[in-house]
């Protein structure tokens, strides 16, 4: 394939990420945006593996066997990750990203096939220390996110004494050895530095995640996301490769919008989130003691009473969280819908931004069990008709529903945004036990007196309902 070929190519590739990104901003055509998003990586695939770039038997069979090994992979994951384990797939492949981008770094530096001198050379070593600086610090906080996400690392924060002195110092020693590796004469000498310098970036990355409380976590994740954006920036100008440079500051750039999104929803500060200063000052590592506990009884109820109420009811709200997806209650939710629907009964979903483990995780469970989206609101959108709601059903939440937020400043959640369902006459909430959420603070909701609890595993609770719904 000539020059020319492949960057027509790469521009058509970059015209459909560009209507993918568009598409993927609405539930309806998220599908047409995904399909946009594969057509172009193919593109993108074939025209730099045919392009001019690469020649030779060698290379093929290098590209061809890294293909198979990854694409195998890839479908593997693909096909046996539960819908739950979602969030850590994600946090393992932005890893993923940001080891490319660092090993790239590395093969970029020791490769002296293209002689540079002068101001080339200065912004080309440049790009490797940036590139590896970033790749680094994506691959070890993505890997502490994937252990946070996954229950193998613990969700408390890890609070070093002075830690953003120690970041600081990383940051000029990371500077000081930048300026180190530029000055090298040898490429021995250099490497040196940029050991350094990696070592550091790692740990920075592991630092920062560790530092990060629960339910600050749909922030990192979002966070993440932009970093690897900005890696694989970084490896397109190592490897000149115009394509990847402009698929990474999209993906950089709209996972940064993500980040600042998430911020909004959470009540935090974008800026003292990129300045890693979040998780310290209005959050306080969970379950301290000091936050009020709440008082009162607990009001159980079973499936045959939650049935009644919601039959006798006009106007129901249902709000998911992450428990829904544990137990894929998703489309008993959906059969309960549409017999209420079928009924007269008003039924809307509530969707808090950060419910779930992932970013748009309900979102995606609902539209699985083909749930209409003109029925799903944003918790903005919902928060004023609580007081008008006969029944909420909150399934498998817990955080997201907490009035500590508002009523506790000492609580580890105070001022993060939730869905008020505590206002509506009555609220169900669906849980197997009294254990707390993500966040491991306590709930006052599940004492307060227009509150039951319906105590089981989600799905089979709902078949229950379902079943005296029908009778
Ligand atoms: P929570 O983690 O607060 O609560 C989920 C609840 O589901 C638990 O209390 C659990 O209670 C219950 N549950 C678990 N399994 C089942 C089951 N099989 N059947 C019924 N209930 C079940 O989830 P929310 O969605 O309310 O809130 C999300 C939390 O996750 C927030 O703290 C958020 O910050 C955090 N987070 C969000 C991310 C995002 O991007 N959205 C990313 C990372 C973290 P029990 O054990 O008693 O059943």
């Amino acid at each position: 394939m000539s020059a020319s070929l492949a960057t027509v190519s790469y521009i058509g590739a970059t015209i459909l990420f560009i209507l993918s990104l568009g598409g993927l901003s609405n539930q309806s055509t998220a599908l047409r945006g995904n399909l946009y998003g594969m057509i172009g990586m193919a593109i993108a695939v074939f025209a730099t593996v045919l392009g001019p770039k690469v020649s030779g038997f060698a290379s093929y069979a290098w590209i061809i066997g890294a293909m198979l090994v990854g694409g195998a992979i890839g479908l593997y994951a693909a096909r046996t990750v539960q819908m739950t384990q979602m969030p850590e797939l994600v946090a393992l492949m932005h890893s993923m990203v940001g080891l490319a981008a660092m090993l790239v770094g590395f093969a970029t530096y020791i490769d002296t096939s293209i002689p540079l001198s002068g101001a080339e050379k200065a912004i080309h070593e440049m790009e490797i220390y940036i590139g590896i600086l970033i790749g680094a610090v994506t691959f070890a906080g993505s890997v502490i996110a994937f252990g946070k996400l996954s229950g193998r690392i613990g969700g408390k924060t890890l609070l070093l004494p002075g830690r953003h002195y120690m970041n600081l110092v990383g940051l000029l020693v990371v500077i000081y050895f930048g300026r180190e590796f530029l000055h090298a004469e040898t490429m021995a000498a250099g490497m040196t530095p940029l050991l350094v310098m990696t070592a550091i970036a790692l740990l920075f990355g592991v630092h920062m995640v560790m530092a990060i409380g629960g339910a600050d976590m749909p922030v990192v994740v979002s966070m993440l996301n932009s970093y690897s954006g900005w890696a694989a920036a970084a490896t397109g100008f190592m490897l000149s490769n115009d394509l990847l440079i402009v698929v990474g500051a999209l993906v950089g750039s709209s996972g940064a919008i993500l980040s600042y999104i998430m911020c909004n929803a959470m009540n935090r500060s974008f800026i003292s989130v990129i300045a890693g200063g979040f998780g310290t000052t209005a959050v306080k590592p969970k379950a301290t003691g000091d936050a009020e506990q709440p008082v009162g009884e607990v009001s159980p109820i079973n499936a045959l009473e939650t049935a009644e109420m919601l039959r006798e009811a006009k106007s129901v709200v249902i709000v998911p969280g992450y428990g829904m997806a544990v137990a894929q209650a998703q489309h008993t939710v959906f059969e309960i819908t549409k017999h209420l629907r079928a009924q007269g009964v008003n039924v809307r979903f509530g969707i808090h931004p950060v419910a779930g483990r992932m970013p748009g995780h309900m979102n995606v469970l609902l539209a699985e069990a083909k749930v209409p989206y003109d029925i799903v609101f944003e918790m903005d959108e919902l928060n004023d008709d609580f007081p008008a709601t006969d029944v909420v059903m909150v399934i498998g939440a817990n955080d997201i529903v907490n009035p500590a937020a508002q009523d506790d400043p000492t609580s580890p959640i105070a001022g993060m945004p939730v869905l008020e369902v505590w206002k509506a006459k009555t609220s169900i909430v669906m849980k197997r036990s009294m254990a707390s959420g993500y966040a491991g603070v306590d709930n006052p909701l599940f004492y307060k007196e227009n509150n039951r609890m319906l105590f089981g595993d989600a799905k089979k609770m709902l078949d229950e309902v379902l079943t005296a719904l029908r009778a």
